[in-house]
Parts: C-alpha cells; structure tokens; sequence
C-alpha cells in the first residue's frame, strides 16, 4: 500500500493574515496528531514565499498550483518551474479541470508543464477527470485514459514520479461527491493503464478530489487504489482538514 498524500488545494483564496493563522492553526494541529500520511498545499503563486518560511522544517510540503510549459523567457504572466523550486515547491498541479476548461489547456500543454515539473525536480499532480456530459454519454474511462495517456511518456522521465488526481469535473466544488465505488472503478481504470506502461506502477499514488470532506473522506481513502486526496473547499478550514489527514491513516 502507498503512503497516502493528502493535498490542499487553495485555488484563488487567501490573504498574508489569512494564510498565517490558517497554516499556524494546521501546524498546530499535525504536531498534535503527527500523520503518517503525507500532507501538502498547494497555494496561489504571490504566496508560495510567506509558505516557504511558514513551513520551513514542518511536515507539511508546499505545492504550486499550475507551472509555465515554457521554461523561461518572454512569456509575460507565467511562472516557470524553476521559479516553483526557488520558493520551496515539492509539487505543482496540472492539468487542474479549472485550468484545461477556463484556460484551455489541452493535453499537450498538460503533458508540457508536467515535463517541466519534472525536469525541475517538482513532482506533478497531473488532474484527469470527465465532466457531467461525458459520464452521462458513457464516455468516463475514455476521457481519462486520453488524459493519462498524454503524460504517461514523457521524454526521459519514468512516469513513477508522478501523482495522479482523478477529479470528476461534475464532483468539484458542487458538494456532489463521487460514491466510493464511482471513484474506486474510475481508479482501477487509471491503475491498469499505469500498470501496462510501467512495473513501478502500483508505487504511483492516485488521489481522488471533488468535495472531499471530513465526512465523506475515510470511506474514499479506504478504496483499493486510492492513495489520497486533493482537497478544494474544506482545505480552507484548519478543522476539516485536519480532519481528512487524521483519516488518511
Ligand atoms: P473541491 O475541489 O474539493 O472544492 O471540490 C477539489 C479540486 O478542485 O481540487
């Protein structure tokens, strides 16, 4: 069995004050419980230094949420992997539902930014997941295969060093949770797949997102192929998401 991660992911919330009392309140509460899972945040960019500092020897990594597929130069407004290491950045998100639809990024891309995760030493959180229409029409392993398939050969890089979220686009911020056996089968899919392209496949950890709560939490982490979650909304409550760590065991 994989060690769990569990990874907030803040999107565009927080504030300096915000953000202070948030991690303290975080901090505090994993020296109580010293988790044996792996715990992450993944913050908006103007952040990641007052995290860096925040979080200097505590264990609790910091991530980006989204890295520039070019690695530098003119490209006004991005942030390139290099910079994400700068500021202490153990992993970065990909290929987020938000990013591929409000900013359409297409697998390319996502296999691009993925790529130069890797190549900074940043491991990506590559996002895959299908959208309400998409189930509906049967369509669920496709899609997320299609998305897989486009990191799964990255040039030089094995693809053991990356973590998969499945997050079905319908579950995200809509309080609409994947039951466990939704979430487990669409796991399966993604395991078989890693496992037909690499031996080191049932090391990569697969996280589950989309309204995953204190509640619902412990039922989907207990799922086979389920190694953790990425965490939206309930990530910006010190409680609740103590709460998902501390189920995560
Ligand atoms: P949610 O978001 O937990 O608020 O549904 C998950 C995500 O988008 O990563």
């Amino acid at each position: 069995m994989n060690k769990k991660l569990i990874a907030g992911n803040w999107k565009m919330n927080g504030s300096l004050v915000a953000n202070d009392a948030l991690v303290r309140a975080l901090l505090a509460g994993l020296a109580e419980a010293a988790p044996v899972c792996d715990v992450a945040l993944a913050v908006p960019a103007p952040y990641l230094a007052q995290l860096q500092s925040l979080l200097a020897g505590a264990p609790l990594a910091l991530a980006a949420q989204d890295v520039s597929a070019h690695e530098a130069g003119a490209y006004t407004g991005e942030v390139s992997a290099t910079m994400l290491r700068d500021f202490g950045s153990r992993y970065v998100l990909v290929g987020h539902s938000e990013r591929r639809q409000y900013h359409a990024e297409t697998d390319q891309v996502v296999a691009l930014k993925a790529q130069r995760a890797l190549a900074a030493g940043i491991t990506p959180i590559v996002c895959v997941g299908e959208t309400l229409a998409e189930r509906e029409a049967g369509q669920t392993d496709a899609v997320v295969k299609r998305q897989l398939a486009a990191v799964i050969h990255l040039n030089g890089h094995c693809i053991s060093e990356v973590v998969v979220a499945y997050e079905p686009v319908w579950a995200i911020g809509t309080g609409k949770t994947a039951s466990p056996e939704q979430a487990q089968q669409v796991h399966a899919v993604l395991r078989a797949q890693l496992a037909a392209a690499s031996d080191k496949a049932a090391r990569i950890r697969l996280l589950y997102g989309g309204s995953m709560n204190a509640t619902n939490a412990a039922e989907l982490l207990a799922q086979p192929d389920i190694d953790g979650g990425l965490v939206g909304g309930a990530s910006l409550k010190a409680t609740d998401f103590l709460q998902i760590v501390a189920a995560a065991q």
